[in-house]
């Protein structure tokens, strides 16, 4: 994921229930749920923060909230949620499995002056469904018409893997002829139930093919076809990059955003599954400073392997949460460590 020093983003999972059950998903067990005077409180802290910055540093900074589950949608207090972030100065947007926007709550999410809403597609309706089981592809298309007729800008995501690479082009199409601004993809991180499709990751070589293909597809289509994962931008940088010390693009984790659960805890991604606090308890302005993990993923002499060498390390820096999926199972759980789908290091 992509991002500037000031579109400061939280990916904030208001709960970690959901109606579906989806192979890859990176949850691992339910949380005990913020209260809506909590999560209003956190708000606090984190405007707090902001305002901090803006006034200490002369930022001028663009802060968005991205809610997210579980199924977000679960949440009966969802919209009193949204209300209260906008009031604060929040732009949100929802990430959604889609199935249960009913046209009615696609009338309340426009009032609610959402920004944008995101819907996971991971295929066509046959692959799909055998990801996120049987009819939850038709409830989700359902979802996105009921989006799109109350003229919500809605994107489209996919995660990648070998069980739906070969869906690429047809979802693309789909969601061209549906009317969606954007596809997007996002590569599978082995982490919670996902741990079991290990094997279905891409290997280098085909993640250099999958970013090339979507560079052409990006070309030729009249919708915005594109990838948060800092990989996928690599081919079509120029041999000019910066060489700093500190990042300014790739990765998101920790530096241009960070996630919060349901329970509070704060992570520098969801998919990284490591606490660097809880904001239930704590200032979130002294953590973002404070953290060692968060300082580490800001620092290039805190990487090693190839990520700490290459020339691409302050606009890429890897999947960091994939650094260490792949690490877990031997106990190093190295969030620091090469990203091993990379095919693209280049000595600085
Ligand atoms: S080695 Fe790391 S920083 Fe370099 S391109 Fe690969 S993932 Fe990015
Ligand atoms: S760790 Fe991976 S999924 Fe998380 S922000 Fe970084 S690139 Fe994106």
């Amino acid at each position: 994921m992509q991002g500037t020093p000031y579109d400061f983003f939280v990916q904030w999972h208001l709960t970690e229930r959901c109606n579906l059950r989806c192979r890859h998903c990176y949850q691992q067990r339910l949380t005990d749920e913020m209260s809506y005077d909590e999560t209003c409180r956190a708000l606090d802290n984190i405007k707090g923060a902001i305002e901090g910055w803006v006034t200490e540093y002369q930022l001028e900074m663009s802060p968005s909230l991205h809610f997210t589950g579980g199924e977000p949608f679960l949440r009966r207090d969802l919209f009193y949620i949204l209300a209260y972030a906008s009031k604060k100065g929040f732009s949100t947007s929802i990430l959604s499995n889609g199935t249960l926007i009913t046209d009615d709550t696609a009338r309340r999410i426009k009032e609610a002056q959402v920004r944008d809403v995101q819907v996971s597609l991971d295929g066509l309706e046959a692959v799909h469904d055998s990801i996120r089981g049987k009819g939850s592809f038709r409830k989700a298309l359902q979802g996105i018409e009921n989006l799109l007729s109350n003229s919500i800008d809605t994107n489209v995501n996919l995660t990648v893997s070998r069980i739906n690479v070969d869906q690429i082009q047809g979802l693309v199409r789909l969601a061209s002829d549906m009317g969606v601004s954007a596809v997007a993809f996002a590569r599978l991180v082995p982490c919670g139930r996902g741990e079991q499709l290990a094997a279905d990751m891409l290997t280098p070589e085909e993640l250099r093919l999958l970013y090339n293909n979507v560079s052409k597809m990006q070309a030729s289509s009249k919708i915005v076809v594109t990838s948060r994962d800092p990989l996928a931008s690599i081919p079509d940088m120029g041999e000019d990059i910066p060489q700093t010390e500190f990042p300014i693009g790739g990765c998101a984790a920790g530096v241009f955003g960070v996630t919060i659960a349901a329970d509070g805890n704060i992570m520098p991604c969801r998919r990284m599954n490591m606490s660097v606090g809880n904001i239930r308890e704590e200032s979130f302005r002294k953590l973002w400073i404070e953290s060692p993990v968060l300082s580490a993923l800001r620092e290039r002499s805190s990487y090693h392997g190839a990520c700490g060498t290459c020339r691409y390390w302050p606009v890429c820096r890897g999947c960091r949460a994939v650094a260490i999926a792949c690490t877990n199972s031997d106990g190093r759980s190295d969030y620091l460590g090469p990203d091993p789908q990379c095919p693209y290091y280049q000595t600085v």
